[in-house]
């Protein structure tokens, strides 16, 4: 295993939409089982492939950020079928640093995808994994939680990062 590089606001590579899955080879399972080491050392809950770069439909979840064996959660293509209720969650991304913002999400989500073996799963979330689901399947359409902010939030933390990208180095 390998713990990659994850990309971070602005980069480009985290709003382009991914690519759908059309087979689960080899190399789908390395990148699976890299990115849940790359979450577990952030650490964080969340990952989504475009985090690190690759632009195809994959997502990881694991709500006990390793703590707990058999929590994580490997979803191929995943896709949200039904939503239910809201909610007001505090939020982070691993590619949005030094930010937390309360977002309103649905309460209730049932998600449909494929897990490593290619079998269809079906899985439904509440509370805090309904809002992690959300957040990394936004991943795999360009979305970054910044974007459920309000027009100031976001142009506030986006001139930040300009700000320290300029006085860095
Ligand atoms: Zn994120």
């Amino acid at each position: 295993m390998a713990v990659l590089e994850i990309l971070q606001f602005p980069d480009l590579t985290l709003r382009r939409r991914a690519a759908t899955i059309p087979q689960i080879d080899e190399a789908i399972h390395r990148l699976a089982q890299d990115m849940a080491e790359t979450m577990y050392v952030a650490p964080g809950i969340g990952l989504a492939a475009p985090q690190v770069g690759v632009p195809q439909r994959l997502i990881v979840v694991d709500l006990s950020a390793g703590e707990r064996p058999g929590e994580l959660i490997t979803l191929i293509n995943p896709e949200i079928v039904c939503k239910e209720g809201e909610l007001r969650m505090e939020e982070g991304c691993l590619s949005v640093p030094d930010l937390r913002e309360t977002v309103a999400r649905c309460r209730r989500v049932v998600v449909k995808g494929m897990d490593l073996e290619g079998r269809a799963v079906e899985l439904e979330g509440e509370d805090l994994l309904a809002v992690a689901l959300q957040h990394e399947i936004d991943h795999l359409d360009g979305i970054l939680f910044l974007d459920h902010l309000s027009q100031l939030k976001r142009s506030r933390y986006a001139a930040k990062v300009r700000k320290a990208g300029s006085a860095g180095s």
